[in-house]
């Protein structure tokens, strides 16, 4: 992936510009311009790229290997230029030392591509140099990279002097803008979703008094008894909580028996008076009515099926 800055610093994101990890070091990417003809200049820039250790390895091997591979084959074909030169019939001889060096150099060149090409991690962008510094025009530097993820990280370190973007640069940036963005919005929908959970306590431990309280309370027979019985309680719970859970579960027992005790009465006048009561008390008590509501509309229910008029 080709990137342009019109720059003379650049900032280098702090990631491997072959494997994408955190760098921990860097290479020295150079390029190099002749200018004039009769007097020759040599100018030479360079700038420094992250990569990391592992990276640095296998591109060194492969580098290694190239550099290897090219002295190989050129020594072979400058011994046989010598012998071609000095011995006028040599001219198939030198042919074949040169050939044969340039053949017995490749296998080298393999085994030596293959140790780098092991030493690569899955998420490697290349087995050699992974970004090359193309060179320079006035304040324009030129750079050509291997991974497109570096690219695009190098790209947006330094956005407001890209430029000559290319169309595949500009699908690249919008993709990771892209991706980006997604990933904003399911850190936000997460953290949407687990703020309540974080925010949820463990339920408190219940009081031990409390059920204690409750269990006896709930064995008693008859509202009277139970309702002495939760005078005693309230000597011993302070809570003001577990006071009103008490208070809550025994108006649910009242209700309970006198639905019972509706149940089993005869008369419809008797059903009715032991309705009514366990309606006023259930009023009159220090429960608030909301909590009771479900209580309060059984009641209510009951009463008023029994002064319907019966059916047929
Ligand atoms: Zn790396
Ligand atoms: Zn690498």
């Amino acid at each position: 992936m080709r990137v342009a800055f019109s720059a003379r610093a650049l900032k280098f994101p702090p990631v491997c510009s072959c494997c994408g990890d955190a760098s921990n070091a860097a290479f020295v990417a150079k390029a190099t311009r002749t200018t004039g003809k009769r007097v020759v200049h040599h100018r030479t820039h360079s700038w420094e790229i992250p990569w990391c250790g592992v990276c640095s390895a296998h591109a060194d091997l492969a580098s290694t290997a190239v550099m290897v591979f090219a002295l190989i084959a050129m020594a072979a074909i400058v011994v046989g230029i010598v012998i071609w030169l000095s011995a006028a019939h040599a001219a198939g001889i030198a042919l074949g030392i040169a050939i044969g060096g340039v053949a017995g150099g490749l296998p080298i060149l393999m085994i030596l591509n293959a140790r780098a090409e092991r030493r690569r991690k899955p998420t490697c962008s290349t087995v050699g140099s992974p970004v090359e510094f193309l060179g320079w025009d006035g304040s324009v530097q030129f750079f050509d990279c291997r991974s497109e993820r570096f690219a695009a990280a190098f790209a947006i370190a330094n956005q407001t002097k890209l430029i000559n973007v290319s169309p595949e640069l500009r699908q690249l940036l919008t993709r990771v803008a892209e991706a980006a963005e997604s990933a904003r919005k399911v850190r936000t929908h997460e953290e949407e979703t687990a703020a309540p959970a974080l925010e949820l306590r463990p339920p408190p431990a219940r009081n031990e008094s409390l059920i204690m309280w409750l269990e006896k309370i709930e064995r008693l027979k008859g509202t009277a008894a139970r309702r002495a019985a939760f005078g005693r309680a309230l000597v011993e719970i302070t809570s003001s909580e577990d006071r009103a859970t008490l208070a809550l579960e025994v108006s649910r027992m009242d209700v309970r028996t006198a639905l019972d005790k509706a149940d089993s009465l005869k008369t419809a006048a008797a059903k009715r008076r032991a309705l009514v009561e366990a309606l006023e008390r259930i009023r009159a008590d220090d429960v608030p009515d909301e909590l009771q509501a479900p209580e309060i509309a059984m009641l209510e229910d009951a009463i008023r099926r029994l002064d319907a008029p019966a059916p047929g």
